[in-house]
C-alpha cells in the first residue's frame, strides 16, 4: 500500500535519547501483533493505560523521525477493547508498507530476544550489549545476534515459459516459482542451481539477481533471482507433487496480490513477455 503521504522505516540499534514526543510500540503476544480492528495502527503511548505489561522491549527504528520499539507480551493475554492480535503474513496489504517493515523486524527482535536469554553454549544467564543488536555470554563470551536465514527464489524461464511447481503445502490449484534455503558454505547462485536440479531435476544457467525481500516467517531473507533453463526433463523431487512450464500467457492459478517476491517475479516474466522482451 503507498500513498503521497507514505512513511519511511529505518534500521537502528541504539534508540535516540529521549524523552520521546511520541513514539510507535509494536507489541507481540508470541508472533501475532496487537493491532486496532477498525482503524489504521497509530503510535501507541502507554501500553499500561491499555492494560498491557511488558515482558521486554527492544528498540527497532525510526519511522519518519519516530522511534519504534517492540514489546513482548505474555502467552496467555487478552486483546484490549478494540484491538486484536493478528499473524504479521495476513497483515500484507491491509497495513502500510513502512509499518509492516517495521512490524516484520519487531517481531524477529522479539522472538530472538525471548529465546536467547541464556547461552547456547554453557547455560549463564546472557546480557544485551550496548553498542550492537547482540547478547553476550558473562561466563563463555560467546555472543549471539539474531538470526536470519537467507533463501533463494528463482524464476526458471525457457523462452515463453516459466517453471512453476505445486508444494501439497499451497492451497488448491496454487502454483509458484521454486525456492529454498541456503546451505551452510553455499553461495546464492550454487543454492538456485542445487534447489531447481533438486526439486525439478532442471539445470538452470545465466543465474541474474532480482531483488530481495525480508520475509519474518521465522527469519528468512528471499534473495530472488532469474534463470535460464539450460538442459534436463522435469523430475519431481520431495517437496514438490507437481512441477511444469508454463506459457506467460496460460498460467495456472499463483498466489494473488503483489506483496510477496513470488509475485514480483512472475509479474514481471509476463510483463516482460507481453513487451516482446
Ligand atoms: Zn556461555
Amino acid at each position: 500500500m503507498s500513498s503521497r503521504f507514505a512513511r519511511r522505516f529505518r534500521v537502528g540499534q541504539t534508540a535516540p535519547p529521549g524523552p520521546h514526543a511520541s513514539i510507535w510500540v509494536f507489541a507481540f503476544r508470541r508472533r501475532e501483533l496487537l493491532v486496532p480492528i477498525d482503524r489504521p495502527p497509530a503510535p501507541i503511548a502507554d501500553l499500561e493505560a491499555l492494560g498491557l505489561a511488558q515482558i521486554r522491549s527492544q528498540y527497532v527504528g525510526l519511522l519518519d523521525e519516530v522511534p519504534v520499539f517492540s514489546v513482548e507480551l505474555a502467552d496467555g493475554v487478552e486483546a484490549p477493547p478494540g484491538m486484536t492480535f493478528r499473524d504479521l503474513r495476513s497483515l500484507y496489504g491491509r497495513l502500510e508498507d513502512a509499518l509492516h517493515e517495521a512490524a516484520s523486524r519487531a517481531v524477529q527482535l522479539v522472538e530472538w530476544d525471548r529465546t536467547h536469554q541464556f547461552c547456547g553454549a554453557c547455560g549463564t544467564a546472557t546480557l544485551a550489549l550496548e553498542q550492537e543488536r547482540a547478547r553476550s555470554c558473562p561466563a563463555c563470551g560467546l555472543s549471539q545476534f539474531p538470526r536470519l536465514s537467507p533463501a533463494v527464489i528463482v524464476s526458471v524461464e525457457r523462452d515463453d515459459e516459466i517453471l512453476l511447481g505445486r508444494s501439497p503445502h499451497f492451497p488448491p490449484g496454487i502454483y509458484s516459482v521454486l525456492a529454498g534455503f541456503v546451505e551452510p558454505g553455499e553461495s546464492a547462485e550454487d543454492a538456485v542451481r542445487r534447489e531447481v536440479e533438486e526439486e525439478s531435476g532442471i539445470l538452470v544457467d545465466r543465474i541474474r539477481y532480482f531483488a530481495s525481500q525480508a520475509w519474518p516467517f521465522p527469519h528468512s531473507l528471499m534473495l530472488g533471482f532469474t534463470a535460464r533453463f539450460e538442459a534436463g526433463e522435469i523430475r519431481l523431487g520431495d517437496e514438490l507433487e507437481d512441477a511444469a512450464f508454463f506459457c506467460f500467457d496460460e498460467l495456472p492459478r499463483t498466489f494473488p496480490g503483489n506483496v510477496s517476491i513470488s509475485q514480483w517475479l512472475i509479474g514481471d516474466f509476463v510483463r516482460r513477455m507481453r513487451e516482446g522482451r
